[in-house]
Formats: C-alpha cells, structure tokens, sequence
C-alpha cells in the first residue's frame, strides 16, 4: 500500500504541531515510520488519504463500538446541532443520559458528566479525597488513568516508596501522594496500606486493564482488593473508560461481580464525541459542588451534542444487549483465529481477552501485570504491525494497547484479518 499523501500531510502537520499529532500515540513512534492519515470511515472501514481501505481494530480507541458513522448516532448529533451546540445552562437531555446511565450500571445514584476520561478520573479522586479526609493514593503500574499530574507516577526504588514523576512538570509534591503497587498483586496493596495507615483515601484501578494489553484480574486479588478497601475505609475507585458500556451494560463491575465506590466513564459513553463522567452512590455524590464542598465544573460539559451522540449510544445498547454477545463472539472467533495461524508458526505468543478486549503479546510467559507485559518482543511486535498494516488491517500502534472490536466487523473482515497474520513472515 501506498501512504504518499499521508506522509505529506505529516510532514505538514509536524511545522505547526508538536510531533504533529495531538495525542502522542498516535504518532507511530513505538513502531516507526509515518502515521496514517484518515479522510473518512464507516462501519468498521477506516479510508486513508492516499485511498487505502483499513480494516479498523482500535474505532477511536474504544468510543465507537458500533462502528464509525454509525447512523442513529450522526443523525442525533446533526439534529442537535441545529439547535445549538452549546448553552452554558441546564438542558434535558443531561438528565436523559444520567438516568440512563445510571439505570445501565449497578451500584451508583448520580452522575457527573466532563469532557474526556482524564477529567473524570481526575475529579473521582479530589471527590475521594474530599469524601475520606485523606491525601494519599494507590494506583496500579501500568494503569493508564489519563494525563492528569497525579497519574503519571513511576515505582521509585522499592515497594513501599512514594512514586517519582515520569514526566517533567509533575512536581514532587504531588507525586508523594500517588502510591504504586502491582497489578495482579494484592501483597503489594497490603505492603502500601500497611505502611500509610489512615493516610489513603483511595485505590483506583482499571479492574480489566487495558493500557498494558489487556489484562484480566485474578478473582482473588480483584475480590482481595474490594475486602482491603472496606476494611480500611479507602474508596475503590475503578476506572471503566474503557470497559464501561464495553463489557456489558453494566461493564466490569457487572462482568467481575464487583461493587465499586466511583466509577469513571468515557470513551463509549460519548458516541464518539468528547464526554467523560464519574458516578457514585447518593453519600459519595452529595460531597460535590453544588450540593457539597468538592469543587469541579465546565463550561462544556453536558453541552447537547455530546449528549445527544451519548445517548443515542447508549439507547441503542441499553435496547440491544444481544450487540455485547454477538461482539465477544467475534473477538473469540479471533483469538481462535490468531491462535491457528501462531501455534502452526511456533513463535512464542500470550493471546488475553475479556469479552470484546484482547491483545497478543510475542512473549513466553503469562502476561498478569506491567512487568511481564513489558517482556513482550517488541522487534516482533513492529513486524506484526508493519505486516499487518501494509495487507490493510490497522492495528494499535504500540503493543501495550487492546484491540477494541466493534460491532461492525464482519466474520469475513475477522477472516482476512487472521489470513493476513497467516500470510506473514516473523
Ligand atoms: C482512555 C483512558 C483514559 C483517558 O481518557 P481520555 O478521554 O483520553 O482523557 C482514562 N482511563 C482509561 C482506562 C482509559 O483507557
């Protein structure tokens, strides 16, 4: 395939935009070379400025899992519109969505709605910590939980050490309050609780993680987890950016069994338009402004036409709950897939998935947490990228990142796609 224009438009791009893009990965560079422009999609097509057709595997990483220009969607979008786009002043369809919303998921009374997943899970921990009276939190190695300065915190030296920023302009002050413990390693937790007694107010968690690969939670440490927070009155935060409205209508709280303290919401829950948004129980809400002392606001959160892209997102899932069986399905279809083609080539691989999350890692052992996910080969993996792309399958362009399926992928788009693994050379 040819990506002449692509790499033009690049180029273009880079004079007037850092690294020209607006949100790092896309920038291809875990993998190199250029990032492919898209002039249009539909279904579960995505259409390249150089005229290329890709079979999608990321739709937006994750917002459109009904597939690209989905109709009901554009057509709520487009009506909206008309009417204005934004009004700084309550409207009606906020409160469709929230009731919505909090009819889908288990355990929560109230919703806030924001403008991306950083926002929410940012506001889900100044609401813990306003909640709980206490400063500190504990989140997971390899957990992504957006940009917001508390989250971008690295291990520092041992177990038990307050975290060290790993981007500049995280100011040590805030990075004492981030704890890190393991994924998959409830010890860890225990080693973090035990040493800042009543000083943590909440552990936040992808509780299917997906910003290392997919990976699932043990029973055991996912259930441990939920039993160490009660008993220590610290706020169990899981953030469902990504499995919110993805693994079920009650995501992962319903598909693990688990009751949560705040949960995070982005990606599905917008349609494809920019909105995030935290939920809680009626105790926990009623500490945010204006009804309590936690400040939080936005002038365009809740504007109508995100609104109306979340809400015709959700109806149709919340009408149509068979979409979740018949997309686990498709993703299983491809594991299978995948796992013909690898086995008959003999190259070490780990396939994990969780209903419509999977990810193929080019290593040997069980991939359960940050570390053995980083152990994957990542020569291998440009290989596999690369390969695949160059037969029309677009992929995420790093290996720490799940494919998200969406509904629109046919058996036969889910067949060339494991006749195009079958057809390469690693
Ligand atoms: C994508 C993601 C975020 C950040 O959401 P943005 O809308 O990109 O700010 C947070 N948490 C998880 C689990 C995510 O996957």
């Amino acid at each position: 395939m040819i990506y002449q224009r692509s790499s033009a438009l690049f180029a273009e791009a880079k004079k007037y935009i850092p690294g020209g893009v607006n949100s790092p990965v896309r920038a291809f560079k875990a993998v190199g070379g250029d990032p492919i422009f898209v002039k249009e999609a539909k279904g579960a097509y995505l259409y390249d400025e150089d005229g290329n057709r890709l079979i999608d595997y990321i739709a937006s990483w994750g917002p459109l899992i009904l597939g690209h220009a989905y109709e009901p969607v554009i057509n709520a979008v487009i009506e909206k519109a008309k009417k204005g786009t934004s009004f700084g002043m309550p409207t009606e369809i906020e409160t469709e969505l929230a009731k919505l919303a909090v009819s889908m998921v288990p355990n929560i009374d109230k919703i806030r709605f924001v403008n991306s997943g950083t926002e929410a899970c940012m506001s889900a921990v100044r609401l813990a910590r306003g909640f709980t009276g206490k400063d500190k939190i504990i989140k997971f190695a390899g957990c992504y939980h957006g940009h917001s300065d508390s989250f971008l915190i690295q291990a520092g030296s041992g177990a038990v050490t307050f975290g060290s920023p790993n981007s500049p302009g995280v100011t040590q002050g805030t990075a004492k309050d981030t704890l890190l413990a393991d994924y998959n390693d409830l010890a860890s937790v225990k080693a973090l609780v035990d040493a800042n007694q009543d000083e943590i107010s909440a552990v936040i968690i992808e509780p299917v993680a997906g910003n290392m690969g997919c990976i699932i939670p043990a029973d055991e440490f996912i259930n441990g987890l939920r039993t160490l927070c009660t008993q220590n009155s610290i706020l169990l935060i899981f953030d469902e950016v990504m499995t919110g409205f993805r693994l079920g209508k009650g995501g992962a709280q319903e598909a693990l069994g688990i009751d949560a303290d705040i949960l995070c919401f982005g990606k599905v829950i917008g349609g494809g338009l920019p909105v995030g948004a935290f939920a809680a129980r009626n105790e926990i809400m009623s500490h945010l402004a204006p009804e309590g002392p936690v400040y939080q606001a936005g002038t365009l959160s809740g504007n109508p036409l995100a609104m109306s892209a979340g809400l015709a997102m959700l109806t149709e899932l919340n009408n149509k709950p068979e979409i979740f069986e018949s997309l686990a399905d498709k993703t299983e279809h491809l594991h299978e897939g995948f796992v013909n083609v690898l086995d008959k080539k003999g190259i070490p691989y780990q396939i994990n998935r969780l209903g419509s999350m999977i990810s193929l890692h080019f290593t040997e052992e069980p991939v359960v947490d940050f570390a053995s996910s980083a152990k994957g080969n990542n020569d291998t993996f440009k290989k596999y990228f690369h390969g695949m792309l160059e037969k029309g399958i677009y992929l995420p362009p790093s290996a720490f990142e799940s494919y998200f399926l969406n509904d629109a992928l046919s058996y036969g788009d889910l067949d060339e796609t494991i006749g195009a693994l079958d057809e390469l050379n690693f």
